[in-house]
């Protein structure tokens, strides 16, 4: 028996032993296709030798430096990188080792901002229901994944949560997208006005939602029409791009394809790749000024923030996308999603296939007309995953176990090196997987 602390204490995990390429290889040889990169994490696949030999000269040169002394090249040079391909006005970027990191680092800069202008009442997130911001305390309560929540629930800070953009199920019979993203967008209003606006820092929400819906878009107008109660109301817009930013849906940032800018933002693991753990906050000058010309201390640190080695493979990592692996994920992604629609675009049990760029969903239902979901008794998505998993498919099913949230859904976000042949080895794994359990 392992003395390692399993997250899933009573489910046997197989031993990983080698990546190369789109694939994982068990410690008896077994082959896995990383059909979810872990989760949305290997955009570049596994052992990429220039991601390997930035990380190499960096450890030998300098592993590591603490903040509070010195900033480093690595650092500076993938802030620098991060701040020409950001949209808006991001401006400063603040590196940490992870997704729940960066989220907490962004709630506590919102918060600290506010502090320092001279309005301290505002004291409320609000966020959405369906969605996943890390595990921390704080990334926590802004998610809306109740059975997570649950035993903690008494030591959280209290969040309000509002309808994800969900089209599948949230639009009524009749209301066009666009004014179905209107009436959602204008639960933020409703709510601000409930809580008092000016008691309220900011909204959090995934531009386009991962692990607890299955790569759901927004839909046309919905964040534009959110920026404008932000701006209206004086709140922060947060955008938490963990999961869907750097390339997974297109284009290097996902809200770039809303048309609107953001006051922070979360990125995190496709910014390692999974060969570093690293993820940064991102903010505008005004928020990062107020602070510099304030108290002039961002009361937030840990001992990893900025790691030279981590922000070395960043860099790797992010030369590899901004030279032309975020337009080939773009254009993977359409065929994927082809492929897809069309093996399973009339399946009795899928009723929807979606997404962006290599960040697609399936969702799982028991009547596709009805959209009935299957009873989560059933625990369909872990079977999904278990068969998936002897069929040499690592893929990321979920479901049945977030607030409100009808039914299961596989989320799929392979690395973006993939080749045609490899979409068909994915329909096909699936397909084979379908059949046994649906
Ligand atoms: N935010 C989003 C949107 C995520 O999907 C995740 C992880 O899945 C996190 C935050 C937390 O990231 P991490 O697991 O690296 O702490």
């Amino acid at each position: 028996m392992s003395h390692v602390f399993a997250r899933h204490s009573k489910t046997d995990l197989r031993r990983a032993s080698i990546g190369k390429g789109t694939y994982l290889y068990d410690a008896d040889g077994k082959e896995y296709f990383d059909g979810s990169g872990g989760a949305a994490v290997s955009c570049l696949g596994h052992g990429d030798p220039d991601v390997i030999a930035a990380i190499q000269a960096q450890v030998a040169q300098l592993a590591y430096a603490h903040t509070s002394f010195f900033t480093s090249e690595p650092a500076e040079e993938l802030a620098d990188r991060l701040v020409a391909e950001a949209p808006g006005a991001l401006d400063k970027v603040y590196f940490v080792s992870g997704g729940s990191e960066a989220v907490e680092a962004a709630l506590k800069l919102a918060r600290q901002y506010f502090v320092e202008i001279g309005q301290p009442e505002r004291r409320h997130f609000v966020a959405r229901r369906q969605s996943y911001h890390g595990n921390t305390l704080g990334a926590l309560a802004t998610g809306g994944n109740v059975w997570r929540k649950q035993a903690f629930a008494p030591i959280m800070v209290e969040t309000s949560l509002i309808s994800p953009c969900y089209a599948y199920r949230g639009q009524d019979e009749g209301e066009s997208a666009f004014d179905y993203g209107q009436r959602v967008a204008n639960e933020l209003e409703e709510e601000l006005q409930r809580l008092g606006p000016e008691t309220v820092i900011g909204f959090v929400a995934e531009p386009v939602v991962g692990a607890t819906l299955g790569a759901v878009p927004p839909v046309e107008g919905y964040f534009k029409r959110i920026r404008e109660i932000c701006d209206q109301y004086g709140i922060l817009l947060i955008l938490d791009e963990v999961m869907c930013g750097m390339g997974r849906t297109g284009t290097l940032f996902a809200h770039e394809q809303e048309g609107i800018t953001a006051d922070i933002v979360t990125i995190a693991k496709g910014l390692g790749a999974g060969y570093q753990p690293i993820g940064a906050m991102m903010c505008t000058d005004s928020i990062h000024q107020a602070i510099a010309e304030g108290s002039g201390f961002f009361q937030h640190g840990h001992t990893y923030i900025g790691h030279p080695t981590a922000c070395a493979a960043g860099n790797a990592v992010l030369k590899k996308l901004t030279g032309g692996l975020v337009q080939r994920c773009a254009v993977m992604g359409e065929k994927l999603q082809s492929a897809l629609q069309s093996e399973f675009g009339q399946h009795p049990h899928i009723g929807d296939v979606r997404g962006r760029g290599l960040f697609r969903g399936l969702e799982i239902v028991e009547d596709r007309a009805t959209k009935k979901p299957f009873d989560p008794a059933k625990g369909i998505n872990k079977t999904i995953k278990q068969t998936a998993m002897s069929n040499g498919l690592a893929c990321y099913p979920m479901g049945g176990t977030v607030d409100g949230r009808q039914g299961d859904h596989v989320l799929l976000a392979p690395p973006f090196i993939l080749e045609d042949h490899h979409i068909d080895e994915i329909v096909t794994k699936l397909k084979t997987t379908f059949d046994v359990v649906l």
